[in-house]
């Protein structure tokens, strides 16, 4: 009896090693796939050096922009979109709108956010560079001589980024610094025009290319780096400088802090690694993002990068995704449990909806949003099974038919059409979810199959809302034109 007990401790021990071993041995970063080595070739390149000063809120970059004309034509300027500068005054923050969500983002009063350029080169060449906005979020910066088809220019951009206090997805808040399209990006050309759709208070009014990134910021020396890749560490003596190689992303996010707490663990041949106060909750994220990753990888295919890394911030919102990197809000990670759980399953799928396929944002947000909270179904299904599955499909999808919203105001609207966040997550998020659970439900084999060919048909590329019809008739040799109609764009009258 005895000796079946020190059996039984000494076989608890070792699995307690292991599992700490699992979580606490130096992560190590898997080399690229073969899939991201392909994908990042021919790629525009981006290379950042940045230095953060946490006492002034500041941080201070050297960016180079390797760009290549796509836009078949001949142009006169390099147009980037530069996000900070919406958060300079009260009048244009999109978080100054809600009298209610204000208090939540900026909760000792408003704070200056601001991309202050202080020189643009052209091949070298000092140009003098205009915004083609008010918010000062279109920056046009002209090429010398013209920037013909297919020829690629060299911008070189200093600026410092005047970080906000803020409890948002850019912002400071209790010395969290999330900094998310806090750096200048090439702006995508689409349909003869350079996007310049302006930064709104509802939803995630973005949208990018794949470019590659290379990333170095230095820190202080108590300071960790969490970001859209996993960095190696340099050390100078009282600095840190983390460097981050992030091929064929759509962007790329940082989260730095004085306050984290790391955990690491391997899962299906990627990096899972989480940031938050403590270790525990740290690997909790870790926890729950491996499962979904594990989930979504077997139903949709490879996820394509070496690393996923979670990052708690300040943020009312639950979680906010970039490529490789989703932020998960305090609160959310300080209450735990399945709603925990639920947040970061949704948000580990948008690194298939979002940032491994990209889609229109700001028209077409149900294209990553609603098949997030599809996801999240499948995610609850294959963790606690399918009663749980109808209840969630009951409670975040069912119910979000039976209530009256605006006139007109359909899934397929873009931002702009949406009042506030309640509205926009009630339409995009739910009645979205409810047109793909439709799909779910006729289709023979369900949706996933689809949903495969989808991210094989557009990795590293943007699909448009024709291109998930067209993906949709040609995977399941069905027409469904006029349940698509029928779900998004039409108004349902209560
Ligand atoms: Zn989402």
């Amino acid at each position: 009896m005895k000796r079946r007990l020190m059996i039984a401790a000494a076989a608890i021990l070792a699995a307690l090693l292991a599992a700490w071993a699992a979580f606490d041995r130096a992560p190590q970063l898997p080399e690229p796939s073969a899939q991201l080595v392909q994908a990042q070739q021919g790629l525009d390149e981006i290379t950042i050096a940045a230095t953060l000063d946490p006492d002034v809120r500041t941080l201070g970059v050297r960016q180079t922009l390797q760009l290549t004309n796509r836009t078949g034509q001949r142009q006169n300027a390099v147009v980037l979109r530069t996000w900070p500068n919406v958060f300079q005054s009260l009048d244009t923050s999109p978080c100054a709108v809600d009298d209610d969500l204000y208090d939540l983002y900026y909760p000792d009063g408003f704070s200056t956010g601001a991309l202050v350029m202080s020189r643009a080169q052209v091949n070298g060449e000092t140009v003098l560079y205009r915004y083609a906005d008010t918010y000062k979020t279109v920056l046009s910066v002209p090429v010398p001589g013209g920037w013909e088809t297919a020829e690629t220019v060299e911008l070189q951009l200093e600026y410092v980024v005047q970080i906000p206090r803020m409890a948002y997805r850019f912002g400071v808040w209790e010395n969290v610094f999330a900094l998310g399209n806090a750096f200048a990006i090439p702006a995508v050309w689409q349909d003869g025009a350079f996007r310049t759709d302006p930064y709104l208070s509802v939803g995630d009014p973005f949208v990018s290319d794949c470019a590659n990134y290379s990333v170095r910021v230095t820190v202080p020396e108590d300071y960790v780096c969490a970001g859209s890749g996993y960095p190696t560490v340099e050390k100078n003596r009282a600095e840190r400088t983390y460097c981050f190689e992030a091929p064929a992303v759509r962007d790329f996010a940082l989260v730095i802090s004085d306050r984290f707490e790391q955990a690491s663990q391997l899962q299906n041949g990627v990096l899972v690694t989480a940031y938050a106060s403590t270790a525990s909750q740290a690997r909790q994220l870790v926890v729950s993002a491996g499962k979904a990753l594990g989930l979504y990888t077997s139903l949709w295919g490879e996820y394509p990068y070496q690393s996923f890394t979670l990052a708690q911030i300040h943020f009312p919102h639950g979680g906010m995704e970039y490529p490789a990197l989703a932020m998960i809000g305090a609160e959310e990670i300080a209450s735990g449990g399945r709603k925990l759980e639920y947040t970061v399953a949704h948000e580990t799928a948008h690194q298939w909806w979002y940032a491994l396929v990209g889609s229109d944002g700001w028209h077409q947000p149900w294209q990553d949003e609603a098949l997030c909270e599809f996801a999240l179904l499948e995610y609850a299904e294959a963790q606690y099974g399918a009663g749980e599955r109808a209840d969630l499909e009951q409670s975040r999808v069912e119910s979000a038919m039976r209530v009256t919203v605006p006139q007109g105001v359909t899934p397929g609207s873009p931002l702009s059409a949406f009042a506030d966040m309640s509205e926009y997550s009630l339409v995009v998020y739910s009645r979205g979810a409810a047109y793909l659970c439709a799909l779910d439900r006729t289709l023979p084999e369900g949706l996933n199959p689809f949903l495969r060919d989808y991210a094989r048909a557009y990795a590293f590329a943007r699909a448009t809302r024709d291109d998930f019809e067209d993906q949709l008739a040609k995977s399941t040799g069905e027409d469904f034109a006029a349940l698509t109609r029928d779900y998004l764009d039409t108004y349902i009258l209560n």
